[in-house]
């Protein structure tokens, strides 16, 4: 990368609609946040642009102060300005109310709003005279900025920039996404980013949303070596005919790229950490880790008792494996009975070396929300059967609690992940960041960062890593079994190597060193 980084400084505007922590609902917010101060870090200018909702975080925004306000779309857009992170964001707050609506996500309107906010952002570009050399935009909600510039803006005098487009999930907003790749068909120079893995239905959709261009496109997609193949096979598979005969599409194959997120390492830092008890790093990680487990302990009522503790940190959604996660708290549920028993039995070897069948019990904590009110009421009753039959080792707190969740992801010994798609997934780095084992479905972004402690020796090597967690493939219980019993079999039976494995997964670095070189990279590509 010596060469890119000799290159001059750019501008770089994000036009985003989740920043963490002040508008966070998942990855998106974190990536924003994250990658920028990554970006700025490697000395180039970087600006992010933000709705101004009302139920933004303002105690994490420093300096915040009216900046100016400009007429457009039939309203008065005034704008805020504010440091977040070190980061430099402009707030814009549409007088017509389209943000004061009490949340991020989840009115009828979103695409509406949402468009609206794209072009209020360019305008605000226009009319205060910037002229950044990448305007960077993410997942369908700021899609139409793509099109928006290269049908408009782009003539108007914001000409220099060009645009990278990221899709976190193709789940959201399919069809936006298709328009803004469509769209490129025209604009020459747009660069779609397909930062992370995605699962082998979304790349049906992708494929054939390719397949469907009619006239040339320049797009780089940028996908891991992982969905690469997929995509490859697939479209060997599925498509063989019409790849081969399209002209389309086999000249871009190699086009397709993938960086993986990063996390920020100042924000996860249990060395410099406000909301865990006492600061650990990988030198002190057990005493660290039993202090944060202890206050968690106590924090959500929990008895104080020397379980292993399994975190679960979601939103809980189809693709993040809801019924998996059900089964990963519950882990017996006798029907009959009604009796729910969290308890294993695991082997477990005696001081002989004989090894025994024996029940082992845990403690589950999840931090989770549904956007979908029945799957919410879904959980609501599982927490009330669960807090009355097991009160002291499970507790379930079914909302969004940043603070809870640095607690848990030093507390917990574990933190499981059996996501049935994950694009690249965030919680499995930062439970690493903290010395927590992750315990994961072997898909997308997940397979490429989790290694197993039996499995994946030569796999981790490949990447000079040393193995990480513990995984499992299918999408049932047995499987959650089979890599839940070794992670509790290793945590009763053999504490000093599972202390050295929380040693050396903080030691592993999941930060964006790696990851935002490849993205600068992608910018100086955009420019070219
Ligand atoms: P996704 O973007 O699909 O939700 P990621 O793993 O990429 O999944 O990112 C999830 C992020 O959201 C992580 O930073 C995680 O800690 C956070 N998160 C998820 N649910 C909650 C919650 N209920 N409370 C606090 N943080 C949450």
């Amino acid at each position: 990368f010596g060469g890119v980084i000799k290159e001059p400084p750019m501008h770089i505007v994000h036009v985003a609609v989740e920043m963490a922590p002040i508008a966070k609902v998942g990855g998106l917010g974190d990536v924003v946040t994250s990658l920028s101060r990554a970006i700025q870090d490697l000395g180039h200018n970087v600006n992010i642009i933000l709705p101004k909702y009302d139920c933004l975080n303002l105690s994490n925004v420093k300096d915040f102060q009216f900046h100016r306000s400009y007429a457009w779309g039939g309203t008065e857009i005034k704008v805020w300005f504010g440091k977040v992170e070190g980061l430099s964001v402009y707030y814009l707050e549409p007088q017509n109310g389209l943000f004061w609506v009490g949340c991020i996500y989840g009115c009828r309107n979103d695409g509406e709003r949402f468009g609206f906010f794209c072009h209020a952002a360019l305008e605000f570009l226009l009319q205060s005279g910037f002229h950044p050399d990448i305007l960077h935009c993410h997942d369908w909600s700021s899609a139409p900025v793509a099109w928006l510039y290269k049908d408009h803006y782009m003539h108007y005098g914001l000409s220099k920039a060009r645009v990278v487009f990221t899709i976190h999930n193709l789940e959201f907003g399919a069809q936006l996404i298709g328009k803004a790749m469509a769209y490129s068909d025209k604009a020459n120079t747009f660069l779609a980013d397909l930062v992370d893995a995605v699962g082998f239905d979304l790349l049906t959709f992708w494929s054939s949303s390719l397949l469907n261009m009619k006239s040339s496109f320049s797009i780089v997609l940028r996908l891991n070596n992982f969905t690469l193949s997929a995509l490859e096979k697939l479209v060997s598979q599925t498509y063989s005919k019409e790849v081969s005969g399209n002209p389309i599409i086999a000249p871009h194959l190699h086009k397709f790229h993938g960086i993986l997120n990063g996390i920020d390492p100042d924000i996860w830092d249990p060395y410099n950490d406000k909301f865990i008890p006492i600061s650990y790093t990988s030198d002190n990680v057990v005493e660290g880790k039993r202090a944060a487990k202890e206050t968690l302990q106590q924090w959500l009522g929990l008895k104080r008792s020397d379980l292993p503790l399994v975190g679960i940190i979601t939103r809980l959604t189809v693709q993040k494996g809801i019924h998996l996660i059900k089964h990963a708290i519950l882990r017996t549920l006798e029907r009959n009975g009604q009796v729910l028993s969290l308890s294993l039995s695991v082997s477990i070897k005696d001081k002989e070396g004989l090894i025994h069948l024996r029940k082992c019990f845990i403690s589950v904590v999840l931090l989770g929300s549904a956007p979908d009110p029945r799957i919410q009421n879904d959980f609501v009753n599982l927490a009330n059967n669960l807090h009355s039959s097991h009160g002291d080792r499970v507790r379930l707190c079914l909302t969004y609690d940043e603070p809870l969740s640095h607690l848990i992801y030093a507390g917990a010994d574990f933190i499981v992940v059996p996501s049935i798609f994950e694009p690249c997934g965030l919680t499995q780095l930062t439970a690493m960041r903290y010395g927590s084992i992750p315990v994961v479905r072997k898909t997308g972004g997940l397979c490429d960062t989790v290694f197993d402690v039996d499995h994946d020796k030569e796999r981790a090597e490949a990447q000079s890593l040393e193995p990480n967690g513990f995984s499992f493939e299918g999408a049932d219980s047995a499987g959650v079994d089979y890599a839940l019993n070794r992670a509790i079999s290793a945590w009763y039976d053999s504490r000093d190597w599972f202390n050295a494995l929380c040693k050396r997964v903080m030691e592993q670095d999941w930060s964006w060193n790696r990851p935002s070189l490849d993205y600068l990279e992608l910018y100086y590509a955009a420019r070219k």
